[in-house]
């Protein structure tokens, strides 16, 4: 699993030949490549950096006791300062993304597994009139991204952290048109590398799924996996928390359970209903954006007391309706969806940006069907303060070979020239 998964999204250059598009080869044609690259001793050529600096060099492994081959760093890279791209993959030292999630708890090894401990959420001392007012969510919302430890809850900030970055590892923030989604799909294989608290999620993870993939293809279930409340910890379904049939509303008979109806990460249709008590529920709003749809995630976990699995946290991820990435405004989700609309092949960092500056900053989109790809930056909000950072962020990624595109939120995202102009093959 952890060779072949962690080679598809990257580029590599082995002996003046460029070696990418990684994911429309077979696992089977993966591993036969990353053999003989290991009998061959082949020096791989990282490309996550082109063009900037000494590109770092990367060598194929292989594990005995599991039969894998993995590509590993040559020491020579650290030694001579050699760095990956922040977003690289094989960046495993503290200037990369990896270096930043372990900072906030998590950890992703050389073998791709990920992992973290979830603690237990602080108990709720807000009564139920001082809840924030949907003004200060919003605030809260946008702070809460940086400073995840200060608002809300400790445990709150990680699962959601742990969520974007099984999203992230996964690849699901990037959009290839025409490709498979899968969301079920990668979200089950992101289960399969992932331990919570020491524990091995597979089995306690519960995916809100209708499809399976036979030969290839994503077909319709015969039986929907049902929740099973004695069993599972990680509870991951599409959902609505606005302006749709599928918002949340209060069991019938019962003033404090709140009954969360869970869509398909397949094909959006109604699976199951989840039901939390309302105190649960109400600490999950506090870092929404107002979008209609998105993913709930619920953690629980076992009962000090009683050794029962109880409901510890509840968070509602906004994200774009269609693609299903996650959005921390509308102007962002207006953007995706334009994006979408012109069949743009196009990645969104959820954890990080897409380099080590302006991690303090909304994350940046990249179209990558432009040559240099395209830094997009969705403004949305207009002040003297923020106008100077947008300056400061077009001079860098000017500096660093992008090209670089600013959006208002105000102007008509069709008719914006810069942002529409594809210009494959040609260097600005
Ligand atoms: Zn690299």
């Amino acid at each position: 699993m952890t060779d072949t998964a962690q080679i598809k999204e990257a580029r590599f250059m082995v002996k003046h030949e460029v070696f990418d598009d990684f994911d429309k080869k077979s696992e089977k044609e993966l591993v036969e490549l990353l053999a003989a690259w290991h009998q061959k001793k082949a020096r791989i050529i990282c490309l996550c950096q082109e063009g900037v600096g000494i590109a770092p060099i990367l060598h194929v492994k292989y594990k005995k006791e599991s039969r894998t081959y993995f590509i590993a760093n040559n020491a020579s890279n650290r030694k001579k300062d050699i760095l990956h791209s922040f977003s690289c993959r094989y960046n495993s030292g503290d200037e990369g993304y990896k270096g930043m999630l372990r900072k906030k708890g998590i950890i992703i090894d050389d073998e791709d597994v990920i992992s973290c401990t979830l603690k237990e959420a602080a108990p709720q001392k807000k009564k139920k009139d001082e809840l924030p007012s949907i003004e200060e969510r919003r605030v809260i919302s946008l702070s809460t991204r940086t400073n995840t430890g200060s608002q809300g809850t400790k445990g709150q900030a990680s699962l959601r952290i742990l969520f974007s970055t099984l999203l992230q590892e996964m690849n699901i923030n990037r959009f290839n048109p025409g490709e498979l989604r899968n969301i079920g799909g990668r979200l089950y294989k992101a289960g399969t590398r992932t331990k919570i608290n020491g524990k091995w999620i597979k089995d306690s993870l519960f995916l809100a799924r209708t499809h399976a993939k036979v030969d290839g293809v994503l077909k319709k279930t015969a039986s929907v996996r049902k929740y099973d409340f004695r069993k599972h910890q990680l509870v991951i379904g599409w959902g609505s928390n606005r302006n749709s049939e599928y918002v949340p509303y209060y069991k019938e008979g019962s003033k404090n359970i709140m009954t969360i109806p869970l869509l398909s990460l397949d094909d959006k249709s109604f699976v199951c209903n989840l039901t939390v008590f309302e105190s649960i529920f109400k600490n999950a709003t506090t870092t929404r954006v107002d979008t209609d749809f998105g993913y709930w995630v619920l953690w629980r976990d076992f009962d000090g007391k009683t050794g029962k699995l109880v409901d510890k946290e509840l968070i509602f991820v906004p994200a774009e309706e269609q693609s299903m990435i996650p959005v921390e405004s509308s102007y962002e989700e207006q953007m995706i969806a334009h994006l979408l609309l012109t069949d743009r092949k196009f990645e969104k960092p959820l954890v990080g940006n897409l380099t080590q500056y302006f991690l303090d900053a909304r994350p940046d989109m990249m179209l990558l069907d432009t040559t240099p790809y395209t830094v997009v930056e969705v403004a949305g909000m207009r002040n003297e303060d923020y106008h100077y950072r947008l300056d400061e962020k077009e001079k860098h990624y000017v500096e660093q070979g992008y090209r670089y595109v600013e959006w208002d939120g105000e102007a008509s995202l069709l008719s914006h020239t810069a942002l529409n102009q594809i210009s494959k093959g040609v260097i600005w």
